[in-house]
């Protein structure tokens, strides 16, 4: 755990599919070899400490718009129990009837559980998976996602969602337009997420992002299915407060 990192967690996304959004603080992701992501500095072991944690951000959440987003550094399941139970007495208390979060597919058997879970309770799960690209050798051989080279189809057996990771070198507008499509006809909703610096050795192309903002960029901004994420703390949540300008 890194705990110096303290960052914003809840924000409310009043845009497209307006919802109110948590960063919860689980065990950390499971799989952790995919080349481009350090995305570990916001986990812990200490069960207690995660709960403590999000005990404390989950009594923040109104119900403003019935619909909830959780997102960990990793996948749901990687938060413990009580946190679990936790959200869905949230949802429950504060009349909230969509929770989306995030799963690896590693995970995807777990995913029909999690689903009926809160469907008692007539809370609908939307799980949205991290593909980063529909290239499946790209995807599973050069990023290393871990996602066994499955067909678009075959993830969209377990997932509602998807994101996308754009703004890495041998992208094209050809091959993120494909992604884009691709996601729409198949899920509900495609987030893409752009490349920016972090602490592993794959870089943000500065070319394939000034491509995907003058060509794609205008086409998909007002589709009320994509999201678009120039910066990963774009939702709000997840900078750190000591840098932050709020
Ligand atoms: S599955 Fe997600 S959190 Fe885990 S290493 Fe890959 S991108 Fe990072």
């Amino acid at each position: 755990m890194n705990t110096e990192f303290n960052p914003i967690r809840y924000d409310i996304i009043r845009k497209k599919n307006p919802r109110e959004i948590l960063m919860l603080r689980g065990s950390g992701c499971k799989w952790r070899r995919c080349t481009f992501c350090d995305y570990h500095l916001d986990s812990s072991r200490d069960t207690h400490a995660n709960y403590t944690l999000n005990h404390k951000e989950l009594e923040k959440v109104t119900g403003l718009f019935h619909r909830l987003e959780v997102i960990n550094s990793g996948s749901f399941n990687e938060l413990d129990e009580d946190t679990i139970r936790e959200i869905r007495e949230a949802c429950i208390k504060k009349d909230i009837h969509h929770l989306h979060f995030e799963m690896h597919w590693m995970h995807r058997k777990a995913i029909t559980m999690l689903r009926q879970y809160f469907q008692e309770q007539n809370i609908q799960v939307h799980v949205k998976m991290g593909v980063e690209t529909f290239d499946t050798h790209f995807r599973d051989d050069v990023l290393k996602k871990g996602m066994e080279h499955v067909s678009p189809e075959k993830i969209a057996l377990y997932a509602d969602e998807i994101c996308l990771l754009f703004g890495l070198t041998g992208q094209t507008e050809e091959s993120m337009r494909r992604d884009v499509e691709t996601g729409l006809k198949l899920f509900e909703r495609v987030c893409i997420n752009i490349m920016v610096k972090n602490t592993t050795r794959v870089l943000p192309d500065g070319q394939v992002i000034e491509l995907f903002s003058r060509m794609l960029y205008p086409d998909y901004i007002d589709n009320p299915r994509v999201d678009i994420l120039m910066t990963n703390t774009e939702f709000g949540v997840g900078e750190d407060q000591r840098t932050s300008p709020i």
